[in-house]
């Protein structure tokens, strides 16, 4: 999807929306910036050579998180360094998440009900993986926090990057098993899903 269609169907619907709808001031931000991207409202910089030969007027873009224009570059980057990162190992995706009847508190102390759902979701992978049953180890691990699911409902859930094995308590690397890591029933730990070799990291030999 061309990214200025969504500043399209802000800049002719926005208005009309707001109207009938209760935004709030993120909210409001947020459309904004999407509409204003890349447009004189934003200012405007110019790129050039040294020697004056070229140069070119452009308007700044917004580098609003939910601005689809500024936000692919910002993707694209963050995937370029996590790939960067990534060890030649296989790796398991993991999510956790948590009861709707929590959403009140998400929304109104964001940052600290996030920090309280990474530190607790961490800790419970790690509690599960250094369990001999599972892992005996220390896996390596990305964490990213959504509070949307697909259809644009709201759902709070974290994706977790796991490495198929980890460290030992003598610092030797130990293997999760083939194609299990953890147990996704075990409803103390709020575990949706758990799938094995995750495609961004796949494994090179595989
Ligand atoms: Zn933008
Ligand atoms: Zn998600």
């Amino acid at each position: 999807m061309d990214a200025g269609i969504v500043q399209k169907i802000f800049t002719d619907h926005f208005e009309t929306y707001r109207k009938s709808h209760v935004v709030d001031t993120r909210q409001y931000h947020a459309a904004e910036s999407i509409m204003s991207c890349r447009t004189p409202d934003q200012g405007y910089h110019i790129d050039g050579c040294p020697n004056g030969d070229y140069h070119v007027l452009l308007y700044n873009s917004c580098k609003h998180r939910s601005c689809p224009q500024c936000g692919s570059i910002e993707t694209e980057l963050w995937l370029e360094r996590r790939r960067r990162q990534a060890l030649d190992c296989r790796y398991f995706h993991i999510v956790f998440t948590m009861s709707h009847d929590l959403h009140p508190l998400w929304r109104k102390n964001r940052k600290v009900f996030v920090n309280l759902m990474m530190r607790a979701s961490w800790h419970s992978l790690r509690e599960l993986l250094l369990d001999i049953r599972w892992l005996g180890g220390l896996p390596g691990a990305i964490a990213v926090f959504q509070s949307w699911d697909d259809d644009m409902k709201e759902h709070c859930h974290i994706h977790y990057i796991v490495t198929a094995g980890g460290l030992t308590a003598d610092n030797l690397w130990v293997s999760a098993k083939k194609s299990f890591l953890i147990p996704t029933s075990n409803s103390k730990f709020g575990i949706l899903s758990c799938y094995r070799d995750f495609e961004l990291f796949k494994h090179k030999d595989h």
